[in-house]
């Protein structure tokens, strides 16, 4: 029997430097790397697909090209007649990385205007993945009912998985971030938070505050990574903890966290134990930064 994984959230267009001004053109975004990913490592039994909105122009098209040829479902891509995708353009000032985004208009940002679509794609779904900066983009009251739209499709038992992926600068306010980031966490089985984000935003002390926090909000299981430190779980109120392989050289740490949660989904979900799950995480997100890039070649077995 196929099983679902559905990503949701927004795909940017990428220019990033290739000399004296020129850019090449890539696409890029947290969710979409984690679905990316995830392809790569899900057996052929599991179908991967992207729910977000693009527009009907020919960049639109051929982020849709890229999808598919990297085997991910565009059944669930709502494509908008007056819009179209999000960009950002990565600028090298003495070896320093800076980004400019264009993305406050974009397509992905009316993903759940349409609630009976939204709820057919959820309802198609085994698994639902998405992040703070899918609820970030949405419009406050479109927000309000994809959450509603999650909550249903746990009812009905479908796997919810979130990572916070905080972002302020995508957010009114902090207290708004925070406050709509627990909510999305109170409908969710597994969340995967990143501990220098939650310290931040949260205050939390240590990362055994940032996993009581939300379970405390009622998740079975919080995977908290911490970099270079070990990655702190708590199942079932249960506490374990997993030192993550060194890397001598963090050539550049884009998609860290998107792929170890690509590589940690894709062994649970297949029902390897925690630890071994978490492994694979550590293991494939070692491999991503160790590279430029967000989106690595695997090697054969991860
Ligand atoms: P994010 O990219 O979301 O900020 P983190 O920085 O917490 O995520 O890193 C995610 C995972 O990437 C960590 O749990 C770890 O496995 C790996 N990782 C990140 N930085 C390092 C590092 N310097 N050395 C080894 N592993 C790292």
């Amino acid at each position: 029997m196929t099983r679902n994984f559905l990503a949701i959230g927004e795909c940017m267009v990428e220019m990033a430097p290739t000399g004296e001004g020129t850019y090449r053109l890539g696409f890029a975004g947290d969710t979409l790397n984690t679905a990316w990913y995830t392809r790569r490592l899900l057996p052929d039994g599991w179908n991967v697909s992207y729910l977000t909105g693009v527009g009907r122009d020919s960049v639109s098209d051929e982020m849709l090209a890229f999808f598919e040829e990297a085997g991910i479902g565009t059944e669930f891509v709502q494509r908008f007649d007056d819009r179209t995708v999000g960009l950002y353009i990565i600028q090298l000032t003495d070896g320093e990385r800076s980004f400019s985004y264009w993305r406050s208009d974009s397509a992905a940002r009316q993903l759940a205007r349409d609630r009976a679509r939204l709820d057919a794609a959820l309802a198609a779904a085994d698994v639902i993945y998405f992040s703070g900066i899918t609820l970030a983009i949405l419009p406050e009251e479109q927000r309000n009912r994809f959450l509603q739209a999650v909550r249903v499709a746990r009812d009905k038992g479908t796997t919810i998985a979130f990572d916070p992926n905080l972002r302020p600068r995508l957010w009114g306010t902090v207290e708004d971030m925070c406050a709509s980031v627990m909510a999305a966490a109170a409908v969710s089985d597994i969340v995967l938070p990143s501990f220098e984000d939650e310290a931040t935003y949260f205050g939390d002390a240590g990362p055994a505050e940032t996993a009581n926090r939300y379970s405390e909000a009622g998740v079975p299981l919080v995977i908290v990574k911490n970099g270079p430190g070990e990655v702190l779980w708590l199942a079932d109120g249960v506490p374990w903890t997993f030192q993550v392989p060194p890397v001598t050289e963090v050539v550049d740490t884009t998609a860290a966290g998107d792929s170890f949660n690509a590589a940690f989904l894709a062994s649970h979900l297949q029902g390897a134990d925690l630890e071994t799950s978490v492994a694979a995480g550590a293991c494939l997100a070692a491999r991503v930064i160790g590279r430029r890039g967000a989106l690595v070649e695997l090697p054969e077995a991860v």
